[in-house]
């Protein structure tokens, strides 16, 4: 289908019907990306005393929580005063987390890395301008509202969600490829629905482009000529993975990092940078005593959401947050990295704490280096006991084995013993997600 149809003719009256007015604010989220820094300081300000304010008028979850504003202190001294809001408080105090705008708003269910489920509402105008600042996103990738999709991503099952996710898909001109179903025979079918399709742009699931990816190559398949950009998400996209992507078929990778419970967090610009969507919420990053810091755990507070405020949430991922400005021209904050939950903490016998991305490294190196494996995860079983999965390549050898075992031994503890299992596809946890460093200690 054509972009401007599918975009005039189906997405605009579609979401209009919601009542989200996306159309509206497509226009102010342009020129926003540009704010000068006072017109930055304003709009926060202005923006987080209208949702405290809200919250502690409406939601008896921060009645007493918010204090008052006081005269003379601004509003993201406010902020810093009030407790964090966890994953637990959101499950289990959602009946006084919400307002009477739940009443009139969509209900969102999201996985979670945890595999236990968060539901909240959204308001139409949150729902509106979430996808306003992810289409601006897009835009940076050189995808309009309404272009070709092919999206990798789960499949419902049962018949009325299955129907629900053909129509939505519909109206937004995608076509759904499951994320899930990676063997070779399903990996055959989902290159030739694309190859019909002819997408604009390929999104979804980090792991399931990349397994295409590598079917692809193997077979040494036809790049297909629609595609202009590549989106991925909802896992860690490594440097080596990305590369692979973008030689195999010609395009840019863009990374976007979100969570359903606010939308899409922050996203790749053409230099590669992850702009935060500052005009939606306030971001902190903070050390584990909760105090600020240049590194530390993603903290949001979403602006819009007045059905279920989100004041001073954990996302549950760490960040690294830049000072440098982006060739870009856009002043929206940089992160310079995301930190996902794929990644557990790493104990040693010794009881130090290592961070997971030098048990990436270690892969990361081996698997440009060698092409040997497709993908692999490390599981921590015990203290001095690694599971390691691989998904080999033709290109495996089993010298591989002692060179991971060494490196693993050099880089973490030498008490440290592997046991490997070779599999077609590395499990999912129960949210769908892939955990690629996992910890099984508590
Ligand atoms: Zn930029």
């Amino acid at each position: 289908m054509d972009g401007h149809i599918s975009r005039y003719m189906l997405y605009y009256p579609a979401t209009l019907l919601r009542g989200e007015l996306i159309h509206k604010h497509m226009r102010s989220y342009k020129n926003q990306q540009y704010m000068s820094q006072d017109q930055q300081r304003d709009y926060t300000d202005q923006k987080l005393r209208s949702i405290l304010a809200f919250a502690k008028k409406h939601s008896s979850f921060y009645q007493d929580r918010i204090p008052e504003l006081e005269p003379g202190k601004s509003a993201q001294e406010l902020l810093r005063s009030i407790p964090f809001l966890e994953k637990s408080d959101l499950i289990n105090n959602i009946d006084k987390l919400v307002t009477y705008k739940a009443r009139f708003s969509s209900a969102k269910t999201t996985g979670g890395s945890t595999g236990e489920p968060v539901k909240l509402y959204k308001n139409p105008d949150a729902l509106a301008r979430e996808r306003v600042a992810t289409w601006r996103s897009y835009g940076w990738a050189g995808v309009s509202i309404g272009d070709s999709q092919a999206r990798f991503w789960g499949v419902p099952h049962g018949s009325l969600d299955s129907n629900k996710a053909k129509l939505i898909d519909f109206v937004s001109n995608r076509r759904r490829i499951s994320a899930f179903d990676l063997a070779a025979t399903e990996l055959r079918a989902h290159y030739q629905k694309i190859q019909k399709f002819k997408p604009k742009y390929l999104y979804g699931y980090v792991s399931a482009i990349e397994a295409l990816t590598h079917f692809v190559e193997s077979e040494g398949l036809p790049r297909v000529n629609s595609i202009r950009c590549i989106i991925t998400t909802s896992e860690v996209l490594s440097e080596p993975v990305r590369k692979h992507i973008e030689v195999v078929w010609g395009v840019k990778v863009f990374n976007e990092y979100g969570c359903g419970e606010v939308g899409s967090i922050a996203h790749e610009c053409e230099h590669g940078r992850l702009h935060v969507m500052s005009d939606n919420m306030f971001i902190e990053l903070v050390d584990d005593d909760g105090q600020p810091a240049k590194t530390g755990q993603i903290v949001v507070t979403d602006y819009f959401n007045q059905a279920t405020p989100l004041i001073r949430y954990k996302v549950g991922d760490y960040a690294t947050m830049s000072d440098e400005e982006c060739p870009c021209g856009r002043t929206l904050p940089v992160l310079e990295n995301v930190h996902g939950r794929a990644y557990d903490i790493i104990k040693t016998p010794s009881g130090r704490e290592i961070h997971p991305e030098s048990v990436m490294y270690i892969f990361e190196g081996l698997q440009a280096n060698s092409g040997a494996f497709s993908q692999f995860q490390v599981i921590q079983e015990e203290l001095n006991r690694f599971k390691i999965n691989i998904v080999k390549t033709g290109k495996w050898s089993d010298q591989l084995v002692g060179s991971i075992e060494a490196g693993i031994q050099q880089r973490i503890h030498p008490d440290i013993s592997c046991e490997f299992a070779f599999c077609d596809a590395v499990p999912r946890e129960a949210s769908g997600k892939m955990r690629v460093v996992k910890s099984m200690l508590r």
